[in-house]
């Protein structure tokens, strides 16, 4: 089985033969057919994020067929379609209960090791970045026997992480004006959440020219280039003092406080982007005494088991873009390469797929 393993910071992600078990309680066995190509997982190539526990088996974003159920599955069976929620949900936790899925507080998600080679342990939560996966049946989303997996795949994390923000966390009202920091993948949705939102005004922030562009298709109605001028300053121009939302979607402190200080007063800054580990946010204090908030959002605040379908219901209505998310397909012996793309502002998304 092949996979994609990180071994340590600035050094190419190697893709090698590992042997994989079979799925234990609670598990099954997954054959991926796409598997989106994420910030976060070059977040440890880059270490961004610190990942201590090597060698790690990568990828998060990613859709597949059940091929072996372990003991105790009940819901899912061999030739199921489904998409990886990027958090299990057991349920009947208090998260879960809430209806706060995606924080669930039964699968706390702790590396686990179901791969080896030569008897060494390989570790990984649900990779996506290898030919079979094993996943927790309750992060098992299933899907319409018609769903294009090689694109949908995108729904287990740009799509909902960035839409979910915007609808389910932020609760961005009918004509409320709204800025996203960053326009990858993640961002992208973001803006066309504002469109399912209804916004009156989304203005898209990013320094690469491209990148603008494809905001603009997914629904900008204003493009701020970073390069060239201060977001800050224009958003406040645009909205007559300030944005209502704005939402950081890169993964940087320092877009955080812009982030605050672009939204009004009464208005909300929205931590989307994984920040880096053990780096703090400062935020000027008289900003939150008027009435502004800065909260985060995790995975789109997702109820995985309803949203998912729900986002699909959209896609096959024309009333989401997916197709257009997808710059390029790739064989998992090129992700170095759609890392490469994806730094250099090539594409929206690649997705690594499967024969
Ligand atoms: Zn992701
Ligand atoms: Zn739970």
């Amino acid at each position: 089985m092949k996979a994609a393993v990180f071994y340590q910071t600035n050094v190419p992600v190697s893709i090698e033969e590992l042997e994989i078990e079979a799925p234990r309680e609670g598990e099954v066995l997954l054959d991926i057919v796409g598997a989106g190509v994420c910030h976060s997982d070059y977040h440890f190539v880059d270490g961004h994020i610190k990942r201590e526990v090597t060698p790690w088996v990568m990828g998060h974003e990613g859709a597949g067929v059940v091929v072996e159920t372990g003991p105790g599955v009940t819901n899912l069976t061999p030739g199921d379609k489904v998409i990886l929620s990027l958090d299990a949900m057991c349920g009947y936790c208090r998260t879960c209960s809430q209806g706060s899925p995606a924080l669930c507080e039964t699968h706390p998600d702790l590396p686990v090791s179901r791969m080896q080679k030569n008897g060494q342990p390989f570790y990984h939560v649900r990779p996506t970045f290898v030919e079979q996966s094993i996943a927790l049946a309750d992060a098992c989303v299933k899907v319409p026997r018609e769903t294009p997996l090689e694109k949908a795949c995108l729904i287990s994390c740009a799509v909902i992480t960035g839409i979910g923000a915007v609808v389910n966390r932020a609760k961005v009202e009918t004509g409320a004006t709204m800025a996203v920091f960053g326009c990858g993948g993640v961002g992208l949705n973001a803006i066309q959440g504002g469109v399912l939102a209804s916004a009156g005004k989304i203005i898209a922030v990013d320094k690469v020219p491209y990148k603008l562009e494809l905001a603009e298709q997914f629904g900008a109605t204003h493009l701020v280039n970073a390069d060239k001028e201060d977001p800050v300053q224009r958003i406040k121009e645009i909205t007559g003092g300030g944005a209502d939302y704005a939402f950081e979607v890169v993964g940087f402190p320092v877009l955080v406080r812009q982030a605050i200080d672009s939204v009004r007063p009464t208005g909300t800054a929205v931590v989307v982007g994984v920040q880096p580990t053990g780096e703090d946010i400062y935020v000027d204090g008289w900003d939150l005494l008027h009435d502004r908030a800065l909260i985060g959002g995790w995975h789109g605040a997702a109820t995985a088991r309803v949203d998912f379908l729900w986002l699909l219901d959209l896609y096959n209505q024309g009333k989401i873009k997916l197709d257009e998310l997808i710059s390029r397909y790739r064989p998992l012996d090129e992700l170095n390469e759609a890392f490469d793309d994806m730094n250099q502002g090539r594409v929206a998304r690649s997705v690594i797929v499967f024969d």
